[in-house]
C-alpha cells in the first residue's frame, strides 16, 4: 500500500484545485485520474465571475488561455425571446483547455498526477483508493473529487436512476455567439450555447429521463426539439457537430450535509447545481480551494464538509426554483413576460446563483 499525507480521488477542477493550494501550503498530495490526456467533458463551458475569480487565485488566467468574454445572456423559448446583460463579464473556454491548465498547474505546484488510473473503489475507514491494476493507496486525508460520477464504496447514498442526463457537442462557426451565453428552454430540459476559444460552439443540453424518454432517445428528442424551437432548430442546423456525449445521472440540488473523518468531497461530490445556473465550476474550484485551506489549517472534515454546504445552500436553492420555472410550461410562460417587464431581475437571478459574489 502506498502511503500519502493527502490523496485525491479525480483530477477536475475539485480535484485540481485542491492538489494547487495543497501542494503550494506544503502537502504535495497524489492526485489519481481516469483520462489518459486531455479530454471533452459534457459541460457548457460556461465561467461565470467567481470561476474566473477563483481561476485567477490559482494563479490561472482565463483570458491568456484563449477564454471568449461573455458580457449578454440571451434567453429562448418557442414563443419568446429575452436578452440581458450579465452583472459582470463571464467567459466560454472548453474544459479540454481548462482542465489540463489546471493539471498542468497542480504539477508545477507540487502534485504528484497519476493518469491513465482508474479507481475501482474506495475505503472510506482507512481513506483507502483501489485501483483498477490492483495498487492500493491511503491517505491521512481522501478527497473525493470524482465528479458526476459516484465512487463504489463512497457513494453519495443518492436515488440516480431519475436524475437528468447531461449531453454536449461541439460545433464549426460559432462566431455569431460572441459575447453571449444563449439557453434555449423546453419542457424537461434547456439547451445551452456559447462561442470557446478555437472558433467553436460549445452546446450542451440537459434533459430529464422522462423527455428523453418520451422522444425515445438522443437523436429523436434533437429532431422534435428542432420542431418545437425553430431557432435551436436553426442553431443545431449552423454547422458540422461532433457526435454527442452524454453523461447519465446528474442530482441536481444536492448537498453532502455530512462526512466521516479525513474524507473531503468536493465538487460535485459536495454540491450538484443545476447546470442552466452555469456555476458547477466555481463551485469545484471554491470548494476544492477550501478543503484543501481546511485541511492545511488542521480543521476536520466535518467542519468544512457543513461549512461548504451552508455556503452552497443558496445558489442551489435559488438554481433549483429557475430551473423548475424554466422546465415547466406554466412557470415558463410567465417568466418571459415578468423578465420583459423588470429585465433587472435576470442579473439578480445570476447573482443569486454564484458561490461567491
Ligand atoms: C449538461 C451540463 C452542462 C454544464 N454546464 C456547465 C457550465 O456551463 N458551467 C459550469 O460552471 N458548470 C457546468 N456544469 C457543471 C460542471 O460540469 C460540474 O459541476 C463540474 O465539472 C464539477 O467538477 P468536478 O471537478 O467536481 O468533477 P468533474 O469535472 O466531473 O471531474 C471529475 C474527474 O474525476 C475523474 N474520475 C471520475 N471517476 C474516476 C475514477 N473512478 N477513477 C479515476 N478518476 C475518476 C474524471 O475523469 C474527471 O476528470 C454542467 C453540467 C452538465 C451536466
Amino acid at each position: 500500500v502506498r502511503r500519502t499525507a493527502a490523496l485525491i480521488a479525480g483530477a477536475g477542477p475539485a480535484g485540481c484545485a485542491a492538489a494547487i493550494v495543497l501542494a503550494r501550503g506544503g502537502i504535495p498530495p497524489l492526485l489519481v485520474e481516469r483520462s489518459e490526456g486531455p479530454r471533452d467533458v459534457v459541460c457548457g463551458g460556461f465561467l461565470g465571475w467567481d470561476a474566473l475569480a477563483a481561476l485567477r487565485r490559482l494563479d490561472i488566467d482565463a483570458q491568456a488561455l484563449g477564454a471568449q468574454p461573455i458580457t449578454r445572456l440571451r434567453l429562448v423559448t418557442a414563443r419568446a425571446h429575452f436578452e440581458a446583460p450579465l452583472p459582470h463579464p463571464a467567459a466560454g473556454l472548453s474544459r479540454r483547455t481548462l482542465d489540463a491548465a489546471l493539471q498542468e498547474a497542480a504539477t508545477a505546484a507540487g502534485a504528484e498526477l497519476l493518469r491513465g488510473r482508474t479507481i475501482r473503489a474506495a475505503e472510506p475507514e482507512t481513506r483507502r483508493l483501489r485501483l483498477e491494476d490492483g495498487e492500493e493507496m491511503e491517505g491521512e486525508a481522501l478527497l473525493i473529487a470524482t465528479g458526476k460520477h459516484e465512487l463504489r464504496g463512497a457513494e453519495r447514498g443518492i436515488g440516480l436512476a431519475d436524475a437528468p442526463l447531461g449531453l454536449r457537442a461541439s460545433m464549426a462557426g460559432g462566431r455569431d455567439l460572441a459575447g453571449t451565453i444563449e439557453l434555449h428552454l423546453f419542457d424537461g430540459g434547456y439547451s445551452g450555447a456559447l462561442l470557446q476559444e478555437d472558433g467553436t460552439a460549445n452546446l450542451c443540453l440537459s434533459v430529464s429521463r422522462a423527455r428523453l424518454k418520451k422522444a425515445g432517445g438522443v437523436e429523436p428528442l434533437l429532431a422534435a426539439l428542432a420542431q418545437e424551437l425553430p431557432a435551436l432548430g436553426r442553431r443545431l442546423d449552423g454547422g458540422a457537430l461532433t457526435p454527442w456525449s452524454a453523461v447519465a445521472g446528474v442530482p441536481y440540488g444536492w448537498r453532502a450535509q455530512g462526512t466521516v473523518p479525513g474524507i473531503f468531497r468536493v465538487g460535485d461530490q459536495a454540491a450538484v447545481i443545476a447546470s442552466l445556473a452555469g456555476d458547477g465550476v466555481a463551485i469545484a474550484l471554491e470548494s476544492g480551494t477550501a478543503a484543501a485551506e481546511a485541511l492545511l489549517a488542521g480543521h476536520d472534515a466535518s467542519a468544512f464538509q457543513t461549512d461548504f454546504s451552508n455556503r452552497a445552500r443558496r445558489p442551489l436553492r435559488v438554481a433549483e426554483a429557475l430551473r423548475h420555472a424554466a422546465e415547466h410550461a406554466g412557470p415558463r410562460a410567465l417568466l418571459m413576460p415578468v423578465l420583459g417587464l423588470f429585465p433587472g431581475l435576470a442579473p439578480i437571478a445570476a447573482r443569486l446563483t454564484r458561490i461567491a459574489g
